[in-house]
């Protein structure tokens, strides 16, 4: 038999505010066994109907940069209005060795430094359909005042451009095509020959004599 590593993957999916990747993420652990999103913590204020501790972990600045001093983060990056956004290290590991695969929702900077540190992962880019829809997306949410929906529109820009540093790009048009297309591209992934970690095949002799056994019958 063929058996693949049963450590889990790390999956890293980015996009711009509004392209639909929390939606995707969530909806996706609840398609696959063995799956989870990381929490990250941040700086920025909680808003709307966001919850401490599922949607992220919200903490002080001061706490996080203590945080950073004590190497508490796979990697971190100070994305809008010069909040601070990192992924606890901790939990990962763990779910990782216990064959659990992760999904770090991360903005561009961040997935740089886990590609560096991380050669395993699989880096995913969430694009909007078109830059008109992403617009209406990020306004009619209405989660944002208009500074904050400008410059996270100015920040999309710089994002798609760095779509090629990415394995795979899922344009996000219709939500249920594009987590059959997620979903597959992690099925794929699990089947990479590099995932292999043993072989055995048998004893070629032992297998051939009972063929013959069984002719001789
Ligand atoms: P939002 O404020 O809209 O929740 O997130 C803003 C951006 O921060 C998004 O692009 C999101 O993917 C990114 N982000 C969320 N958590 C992390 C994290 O732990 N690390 C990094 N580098 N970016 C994150």
């Amino acid at each position: 038999m063929i058996k693949s590593k049963e450590k889990g993957m790390l999956i890293v999916v980015s996009g711009p505010s509004g392209c639909g990747k929390s939606t995707l993420c969530q909806q996706l652990i609840k398609i696959r066994d063995n799956i989870t999103i990381s929490i990250s913590d941040t700086s920025r204020d909680i808003r709307g109907s966001e919850v401490n501790g599922i949607d992220y972990n919200f903490i002080t600045k001061e706490e996080f940069e203590k945080n950073i001093k004590n190497n508490k983060y796979l990697e971190y990056a100070i994305v809008h209005s010069n909040n601070y956004y990192g992924t606890p290290i901790d939990n990962i590991e763990k779910n990782l060795n216990n064959g659990i695969d992760v999904i770090l929702e991360i903005d561009i900077e961040g997935a740089k430094i886990v590609n560096e540190k991380r050669k395993d992962a699989i880096f995913i880019f969430i694009m909007p359909p078109s830059m008109k829809e992403l617009k209406q997306r990020l306004v009619s949410r209405k989660t944002e005042d208009k500074d904050k929906v400008i410059e996270r529109f100015k920040t999309a820009y710089k994002e798609i451009n760095e779509v090629s540093k990415y394995n795979y790009v899922i344009v996000n048009d219709d939500i249920d095509e594009s987590l059959d297309k997620m979903n597959s591209i992690i099925t794929c992934e699990k089947c990479r020959v590099d995932r292999i970690e043993d072989v055995d095949l048998g004893n070629q002799e032992e297998i051939i004599h009972e063929i013959l056994m069984n002719f001789n019958k």
